[in-house]
């Protein structure tokens, strides 16, 4: 019998999209009213490689939710000084470094299309053990879009990781049995992000009585084998594994136009989407490593100082839609450029964020 009720350490999100403009001001409060550290992607319209960039985007960040840590990482580009990652790292505006094969995914236009460009980058990081933070896909078209994951860890991460084995890794937003079982027995310093919405969906999901947009995304969902794998790689206990949201969101109208935006908008239910997820697996024991501990042991920082408490019932309110910030209050029909949708998983919610609080209450 598994509890109908939770409290574990307050989580942190190594892996979110909290974009720019009115939809970071929409979407930041969801994340940080849950998450106590979001790492905040870099990948902006003008992609965030200077600690200047990082600083304003960070003050920004806070000028919306003041009680959060939003941790920066640079956008690695190929003619990116080591000088400049150590002078971030050094005032604490860079946590790590973001690499982006060029062209994988959203902005990722101005990412690496070959990585030995980036060693002496590598080499200072090793030096001062800051993490890499990978999108592992491979970008060669020839490549099936399925197979992309797989092939990236062959031929890019392996012969990456014998170049330069003091790098400490993190192979985010994992797909496939195959990069759960790399990362499980690689022998370096590696961990994995695993979304919520892996967990729940496979290929089928996207393409079954139509085709879903808010649930496609880069990398894209694989088979049915490929998410109990990571289902199971989730739930193990094992602490190379750690929460990462990837919540991605799009307005409505770059979801729904000839070419839809990869990117689920998942923050809103992402922690109790996950706890239903352990609760199904009966290891909602093992959810607090996962969520709170993993990343924090990884990443070398304190564990959070305050609790969640999730309850299993279901959400009294799970909006699918949301309008962006500062719509006029008499704009009747939101128009797609001015909303966006929550992710729905394919299985209804059945919990919910109950409070927040101090660990040890005096
Ligand atoms: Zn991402």
């Amino acid at each position: 019998m598994n509890p109908t009720s939770l409290t574990i350490t307050q989580p942190d999100d190594w892996h979110c999209h909290l974009r720019e403009g009115r939809l970071m001001k929409t979407v930041t409060p969801y994340s940080t009213e849950v998450f106590s550290r979001v790492i905040a992607m870099p990948n902006l319209s003008k992609p965030i490689t200077s600690p200047e960039h990082a600083r304003l985007y960070k003050k920004q960040l806070l000028k919306i939710s003041p009680s959060f840590t939003p941790l920066i990482p640079c956008y690695l580009q190929e003619n990116t000084l080591p000088e400049t990652i150590l002078k971030g790292h050094e005032n604490g505006d860079f946590f790590a470094v973001k690499y982006y094969p060029r062209g994988a995914t959203t902005k990722s236009h101005l990412g690496v299309a070959n990585w030995k460009a980036c060693a002496a980058v590598f080499d200072a990081m090793s030096e001062i053990n800051m993490p890499l933070l990978i999108h592992g896909e491979v970008t060669d078209p020839q490549v099936d879009i399925f197979d992309r994951e797989k092939l990236f860890i062959q031929d890019i991460l392996i012969p990456l990781i014998a170049q330069h084995p003091k790098l400490k890794i993190v192979l985010e937003h994992l797909t496939s049995a195959h990069a759960v079982n790399f990362v499980s027995h690689a022998d370096t310093e590696i961990a994995a992000t695993i979304t919520a919405h892996h967990l729940v969906l496979n290929r089928t999901h996207i393409l079954e009585h139509g085709l879903h947009p808010h649930r496609f995304c880069y990398p894209v969902a694989k088979t049915e084998y490929d998410r109990q794998a990571l289902r199971r790689a989730a739930t193990s206990g094992n602490p190379r594994f750690m929460l990462g949201t990837d919540s991605a969101p799009h307005t409505l109208d770059a979801k729904h136009q000839h070419t839809i935006s990869p990117g689920i908008f998942s923050s809103p239910i992402a922690l109790p989407l996950y706890a239903q997820v352990f609760a199904e697996e009966h290891a909602l024991d093992k959810l607090e490593a996962f969520a709170s501990i993993n990343g924090p042991q990884f990443h070398k920082l304190p564990l959070n100082t305050k609790s969640i408490t999730l309850k299993a019932i279901p959400p009294q309110d799970n909006p699918s839609y949301l309008s962006l910030s500062e719509t006029p209050a008499n704009t009747k029909k939101p128009k797609p450029h001015l909303s966006l949708a929550v992710f729905q998983p394919p299985i209804p919610l059945q919990w919910s964020l109950s409070s927040i609080q101090n660990k040890n209450p005096s």
